[in-house]
């Protein structure tokens, strides 16, 4: 598996604004939002382009426009922080969304909901905030092979190792862009230090 930490200095500002615990709820999604056009930027950075022949002012010339594959799939609910920047740069890109919970007391994930446009042949970026046990992501990326993907790309905001070890070992063709990876995770199977639940900051539900 391809696992690629972001290095940007912005990501730093970004992150460390989002694992204050003072943090208001508006900043706190303003700033992931922000997160979420350096983690798209760095993961469709291999996504197909056409040639498209135009003209300008001044001349005819051949130019470029990305293929219309892209999906990206929402893991509910925190995965919603990270849309706005996968909606205002990939044209085109269709949205799907799967409903993973955690169940608190065993940490396995809990199947809910799920709603995916055409998924064959795509890039898929699956968007889940929180890589934590890895069990949620690894279960969204099961159910986003059922349909044959050309490509998957999780985004995630923070990851831990265990996560990333039960990915690698689940889904070595899978490649991983995440703003961080953190130290480990605790007790309860929170990211430590990470920045609590993301969902609850996220919508306010804290
Ligand atoms: N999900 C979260 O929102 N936070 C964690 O630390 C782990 C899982």
């Amino acid at each position: 598996m391809q696992v690629i930490e972001l290095s940007h200095p912005l990501k730093n500002h970004y992150l460390t604004i989002l694992r204050d615990k003072n943090t208001t709820v508006e900043d706190f999604r303003n700033n992931a939002s922000k997160l979420s056009y350096l983690l798209i930027l760095e993961g469709s950075k291999n996504i197909s382009l056409s040639n498209k022949e135009i003209e300008t002012p001044l001349t005819k010339t051949v130019g470029y426009e990305i293929e219309n594959e892209n999906v990206a799939v929402s893991v509910l609910r925190a995965g919603l922080g990270l849309v706005d920047g996968v909606k205002d740069l990939i044209p085109n890109v269709a949205f799907g969304y799967i409903g993973v919970q955690r169940n608190e007391e065993t940490a396995e994930p809990e199947y809910y909901y799920e709603n995916l446009p055409n998924l064959e042949n795509k890039n898929v970026f699956i968007l889940e905030p929180m890589l934590a046990t890895g069990g949620s992501l690894s279960f969204a990326i099961d159910k986003v092979k059922e349909s044959s993907p050309k490509n998957i790309i999780a985004l995630t905001v923070i990851s831990a190792p265990e996560g990333i070890k039960k990915l690698e070992k689940a889904h070595p063709d899978v490649t991983l862009v995440t703003c961080n990876i953190d130290e480990k995770l605790d007790e309860n199977w929170y990211i430590v230090p990470g920045l609590g639940d993301m969902g609850d900051r996220l919508f306010g539900t804290i």
